[in-house]
C-alpha cells in the first residue's frame, strides 16, 4: 500500500480476515453445513427471487418486517419483532452492536481464546479491545470474568456459547452472573446454538429478565444458509433500537429477505441434519480421544484437538491429502469442522497418515 494514501494507522500491514478458499475435496475448515438444500427448498427460493426480481427497482423494505416476525416466531420465548433485529450475517448484527454501543472510549471485553472478528469489530468501531483468559478447560473462569467486568467497566461484553473455535458452551449460571455484573450490553453470541448438547439452555431464556442482553444468531452453520448471509439478534425494544439507527439503510437486499423467509418456512427439513451432525461431532471426539489425542468438548459442530508441537506440518499433511481443516486456537490445537460421513472417514484416515508420518 503507497505510503502516500491516509491509511488509518491500525490498518497499515494488515491482511484481510478469512480463512483460506481452496478448492479442495474435503473441506472442513469454516464450520459449514456440508448439506446444500434439498431440490424442493431450492425450487421454492428460485420463485421467491423470481416474486422479488420484479420489483428490484424498488429499495427494499428498511425494516425487514416480514423477516423480523418469521425470526421471532421461530425463535419463540415470547419475542415479536420489535425484539428481533436482521442483517448480512451475526457479523453485521456485531458490528453494528459495537457501532451503537462501542466506539472510542468505549471498551468490549471477551474471554480468550474465543471468534476472532470480535477484535476486528473493536478496530473498525475504534472500540478498545480487551481479554480475559479462560480456563484451562476453555470455559469461562466467573472469577476472571467478573474481576475483568470490575476492571474495565466494559460497555460491551461478548460471550459466545458455543464458543469458536472452543466449541465451549457457557453454562447459565455464568451468564446470570456476568449479566448481574457487566455495566452495559452483554452480547451472548449463539452462532452454534442448534448443536449444543441436551441440557444446555440457550440464553434466550434471560431475555425478559436482562433488557441489555442481545443474544446473536445465525443462518449461517445450523440452517446450512452461508452463502445467503443472514444473520439476526434478539434482545429489548431499547436495544433493537439503537441498531436500527445505526445501520446503513436498506441494509437487507429483497433477495436476502425473501431467500431467509424460505429458508425459515423449511426450517424443518434444513435442521433436519443438525442431530447427524451433532453425532458425528461426538463420534469425533471419541475417536480423537482413543488415538490418544486430546479434545475439547464441543458443543458445536467442530471440534478443537490437539495438541501438536508443529500443527501446522499436521494441517498441511492433511491437506496434501485433500483434507482442509483450520488451523487455529491456541498454539498446537487444530480445528475440524463436523461434515458428512464420507467426509469425516476421510478425515480420520488422513490424520492417522499424517500421524504416522510424524512418527
Ligand atoms: C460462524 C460464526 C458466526 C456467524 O457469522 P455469520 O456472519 O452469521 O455468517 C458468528 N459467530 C461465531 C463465533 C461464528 O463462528
Amino acid at each position: 500500500m503507497s505510503a502516500a494514501l491516509p491509511l488509518r494507522p491500525e490498518l497499515r500491514g494488515v491482511q484481510p480476515y478469512g480463512a483460506p478458499q481452496l478448492d479442495v475435496p474435503v473441506q472442513l475448515n469454516v464450520n459449514e453445513n456440508p448439506y446444500g438444500p434439498s431440490q424442493r427448498v431450492v425450487d421454492d427460493i428460485a420463485t421467491a427471487v423470481a416474486g422479488v426480481a420484479g420489483e428490484l427497482n424498488r429499495y427494499p423494505d428498511r425494516e425487514v418486517s416480514l423477516l423480523r416476525s418469521d425470526l421471532a416466531g421461530y425463535l419463540g420465548h415470547g419475542l415479536d419483532r420489535s425484539r428481533v433485529w436482521a442483517a448480512n450475517g451475526s457479523n453485521e448484527v456485531m458490528q453494528q452492536l459495537l457501532q451503537a454501543f462501542g466506539g472510542p472510549g468505549h471498551t468490549a471485553l471477551s474471554f480468550a481464546p474465543t471468534y476472532s472478528m470480535y477484535p476486528e469489530y473493536a478496530r473498525g468501531t475504534s472500540t478498545r479491545w480487551v481479554t480475559a483468559p479462560r480456563s484451562n478447560s476453555f470455559q469461562v473462569d466467573l472469577d476472571e470474568a467478573l474481576d475483568a467486568i470490575g476492571r474495565e467497566r466494559p460497555e460491551v461484553v461478548f460471550m459466545a456459547s458455543p464458543n469458536n473455535p472452543t466449541g465451549t458452551a457457557v453454562d447459565i449460571d455464568t451468564l446470570k452472573a456476568v449479566c448481574d455484573a457487566a455495566p452495559g450490553v452483554v452480547v451472548v453470541d449463539e452462532a452454534y446454538a442448534e448443536f449444543r448438547r441436551p441440557g444446555t439452555p440457550s440464553a434466550l431464556a434471560l431475555l425478559d429478565d436482562y433488557p441489555h442482553l442481545a443474544v446473536t444468531r445465525t443462518m449461517s452453520k445450523a440452517f446450512a444458509l452461508a452463502g445467503g448471509r443472514v444473520g439476526y439478534v434478539a434482545s429489548s425494544p431499547e436495544v433493537i433500537d439503537a441498531l436500527r439507527v445505526v445501520r446503513l439503510p436498506y441494509h437487507l437486499s429483497a433477495v436476502t429477505q425473501a431467500v431467509a423467509r424460505v429458508a425459515l418456512a423449511h426450517s424443518g427439513e434444513l435442521l433436519a441434519r443438525v442431530d447427524e451432525l451433532r453425532a458425528q461431532r461426538d463420534v469425533t471426539v471419541s475417536w480423537l480421544r482413543e488415538r490418544g489425542l486430546t479434545a475439547a468438548d464441543s458443543d458445536a459442530n467442530f471440534v478443537l484437538f490437539g495438541t501438536f508441537v508443529d500443527r501446522h506440518a499436521v494441517w498441511q499433511g492433511l491437506l496434501d491429502r485433500g483434507v482442509l481443516i483450520r488451523e487455529t486456537g491456541p498454539e498446537g490445537w487444530l480445528r475440524v469442522s463436523i461434515g458428512t460421513t464420507d467426509q469425516m472417514d476421510a478425515f480420520r484416515q488422513a490424520l492417522v497418515a499424517v500421524l504416522e508420518e510424524e512418527k
